[in-house]
């Protein structure tokens, strides 16, 4: 057994009391991881929001003045609302070699098993340090983590390399599709519903917009696909819709979101374009014609790059060295990996548990999994001190 075991579970069990569910502070685990910090003689930085109400941190262990290792996670966990759990999704519990919690899985197993080394890295003899980078607000978008990227190699170090703990089993993986959102706002023009002809239907144009969408979800499978995906292409489709007002009026508004998750090297201008095309040479005419001030609104929303590993800076041997791996992977959910990497920092994504159970009510984390990672970030420390 890992000698760290018990002191990652301890400090699995008080990061998951915390509810940090996106939209709330997550002053009070930062506080928190602050002190225990600390308590082992580790500064650390706050990178805050300007209204003061969330934060990153970050902190060094060893020589500053050269690269070293970062160890990346997010503090943010997505919201049990609606979702049936068999126990406080805030309250840890061990059951069957299962430690179940909200984000147990995603990912402060990976947070709580860095903090358990503390101690250990601490008492090496460092020759490059080991940094400690936890972000927020990764659940929505990953915005969290932007400004303090914004700040290696200014006010923060540049690490050499940056590990990100999202859960993959433990498995290396070297690029993730990049997911991009767009928020379309159909008005029309009110009418009784007894007499359609006066009135624009916003619910009827959008319907058109969303079967151009499907036309275009058709058109991305035709494209040559790349195998290390599940799926193998960029996918397409719409998320969120509301619409109309009441049963006995000609709709004014109709919104609806959509997203496509990019490909590493797919570049979304054209899909932009064509269905801005349509909308404005299918729709808007005939929308118009009747009632000049309907309208449809296409914004680009949160978009976070697809990812691919830098093959020139040596971090995907070291992972899969330091992992007891000869493969990488490819996943389709979208890390803060990319965002490191083009910040400056080479990354990779390898962290303890399933994303299967992440976001999921009963969400939980092998043991097994806290103790395979717990050994593989002391062999981290390993390759930092020699
Ligand atoms: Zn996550």
């Amino acid at each position: 057994m890992v000698p760290e075991l018990g002191t990652a579970k301890e400090l699995l069990a008080r990061l998951v009391a915390f509810d940090t569910t996106s939209h709330k502070t997550n002053i009070p685990i930062i506080e928190y991881i602050e002190s225990y910090l600390r308590g082992h003689g580790v500064v650390s930085v706050r990178v805050p929001t300007p209204d003061g109400q969330k934060a990153s941190l970050f902190a060094t262990i060893g020589p500053a003045d050269v690269g070293g290792i970062a160890l990346s996670g997010h503090t943010d966990v997505v919201p049990v609302t609606s979702q049936a759990w068999d126990t406080d999704p805030f309250t840890l519990v061990e059951r069957d070699g299962k430690l179940y919690g909200r984000g147990a899985c995603d990912m402060k197993g990976f947070l709580a098993c860095v903090l358990a080394l503390v101690p250990a890295f601490k008492a090496r003899k460092l020759k490059v340090p080991i940094h400690i980078a936890f972000s927020y607000d990764e659940e929505v978008g990953c915005t969290g983590v932007r400004p303090m990227i914004a700040e290696l190699g200014k006010t923060l170090p540049l690490p050499r390399y940056v590990l990100v703990g999202e859960p993959t089993s433990m498995t290396v993986v070297d690029s993730h599709k990049g997911p991009m959102r767009w928020s379309v706002e159909v008005t029309g023009k009110a009418a009784h519903s007894s007499m359609p002809h006066l009135g624009v239907n916003a619910i009827t144009y959008a319907g058109r917009l969303l079967g151009e969408l499907a036309r275009m979800e058709e058109d991305l499978k035709t494209l040559p696909p790349n195998p290390r995906f599940d799926p193998p292409y960029t996918s397409l489709q719409v998320t969120e819709i509301e619409g109309g007002t009441a049963s006995n009026i000609v709709p004014v508004p109709c919104w609806f979101g959509w997203e496509i998750r990019r490909l590493p090297g797919f570049d979304a201008t054209a899909l932009d374009q064509r269905l801005r095309t349509f909308a404005a040479e299918k729709c808007l005419p005939e929308m118009q014609r009747l009632a000049p001030e309907t309208g449809i609104k296409i914004e680009i929303g949160n978009e976070v790059p697809a990812f691919e590993a830098d093959a020139r800076s040596g971090l995907v041997p070291l992972a899969l060295k330091l992992a007891g791996q000869n493969d990488t992977f490819a996943v389709c959910y979208a890390t803060e990996a990319s965002l490191f990497q083009v910040g400056g920092a080479p990354s990779v994504v390898i962290g303890p548990g399933n994303i299967a159970q992440a976001h999921t009510p009963n969400e939980y984390l092998a043991v097994a999994e806290l103790e395979k990672c717990l050994a593989f970030l002391g062999r981290v420390a390993d390759w930092a001190e020699t």
